[in-house]
């Protein structure tokens, strides 16, 4: 039994309250004889739910399984319980030996599933992807990954303007894989189609897309107005200015943003030269940018960083950002029976934090993977 904390749920924050665990559940009442842990002065949220993430801990979700591991255990050291797993543009034989390799971790329950980022996107938006290996989304070359992930392939970030984009946001929702619009240099017009066509998520909005026009609203505008999409921010303070953040804040409203890293391998390391696909990436001061030509290629950010910028440096209410770092993308998996929230019968998923929401403790399954340091 934790004790003494401020405890945020669902209907808001509880001063004092106590949260009890039960194997690797939340209880529904206090427990007779259980150990209590005194956290005074400490938060208590749900474990962070990370949508988009390509690694970490010097390795990425493109390698072994072993480094795959890595990535996750560095992840969840920074309060990240739930993690889909990012690829990033290769070779589509490549993508499909990958997706084998992700969908055994997905089964085993180490991963929440995969989401392809790439082959499928613009070359004008390609970011840090490889431009030779783009492709259109021709539905037969889409079906092949989502085959390949067996049942584990949760969402497809597509530039849904190229040739075969809408048949296969079509084809992604009757399959129940998130169609997400990314990557793109779609019109407005473009996107509104897409997403009545069943696109429900922005990839990391604003970046990658064209600018948000009074002439030429582009996609910003159709993907923040719709009530069926959810936004993708990363909040690291390099990828978006306070105000764009606030922005996408106020017209999405706070139930309709996810904080995702898109973290690269050197999260939870440092500078130094990387891999991302088969791109080489320096990073410096903890910005990652392609060595070929310098465009940011991914963050280093973890979901602790972007909880505590949120509430630190954004001054959202703490409320707020449990919902887009927990609640939001965990109903967007289809996962909120079991995580996304402090609430009993739902998985002992849980970060502990101190006055300065810096992480303390971070349980998953009812096991501490970072032990309490409290005082
Ligand atoms: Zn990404």
């Amino acid at each position: 039994m934790l004790t003494g904390a401020n405890v945020v749920l669902p209907t808001g924050t509880v001063k004092n309250g106590t949260v009890a665990i039960d194997g690797t559940r939340i209880a529904g009442a206090p427990l007779a004889d259980a150990a209590v842990l005194d956290v005074s002065g400490h938060w208590l949220v749900p474990g962070f739910v990370d949508l988009h993430n390509h690694g970490g801990g010097g390795a990425s979700f493109s390698g072994t399984a072993e480094q795959i591991l890595t990535a996750i255990r560095t992840h969840r050291a920074h309060g990240t319980t739930t993690l889909v797993a990012s690829t990033v543009t290769d070779e589509m034989d490549l993508l499909v030996r990958q997706a084998g390799l992700l969908s055994e971790l997905a089964e085993q329950g180490d991963i929440a599933g995969i989401h392809f980022e790439g082959p499928f996107i613009s070359p004008c938006r390609k970011g840090a992807h490889s431009e030779a290996l783009l492709r259109h989304p021709e539905p037969a070359e889409v079906r092949k990954l989502i085959d390949a992930a067996r049942g584990q392939a949760r969402m497809l970030t597509l530039a849904a303007e190229l040739p075969g984009g809408i048949d296969s946001v079509r084809l992604l929702a009757e399959h129940g894989v998130i169609a997400a619009i990314g990557h793109t240099d779609a019109t407005y017009e473009q996107t509104v189609d897409a997403i009545e066509a069943g696109a429900t998520v922005a990839t990391h909005l604003f970046n990658a897309m064209p600018a948000l026009g009074h002439r030429t609203p582009g996609p910003v505008a159709a993907l923040l107005e719709d009530e069926r999409v959810t936004v993708e921010l990363i909040n690291d303070g390099t990828h978006l200015h306070p105000a764009a953040l606030e922005l996408a804040f106020h017209h999405a409203g706070a139930d309709r943003v996810a904080f995702i890293t898109d973290a690269m391998d050197a999260a939870g390391i440092g500078d130094g030269r990387y891999m991302l696909g088969p791109l080489e990436v320096e990073v410096s001061e903890g910005v990652a940018r392609l060595v070929e030509g310098g465009s940011i290629a991914g963050s280093t950010l973890t979901l602790d960083r972007a909880f505590k910028r949120a509430v630190t440096v954004d001054r959202l209410p703490v409320e707020h950002a449990v919902k887009a770092l927990s609640a939001n993308p965990a109903r967007l998996l289809g996962l909120s029976d079991r995580v996304g929230s402090l609430e009993p019968g739902k998985d002992a998923d849980l970060v502990l934090l101190d006055a300065d929401f810096d992480v303390r403790g971070v349980m998953r399954h009812g096991e501490w993977v970072v032990a309490p340091q409290l005082g």
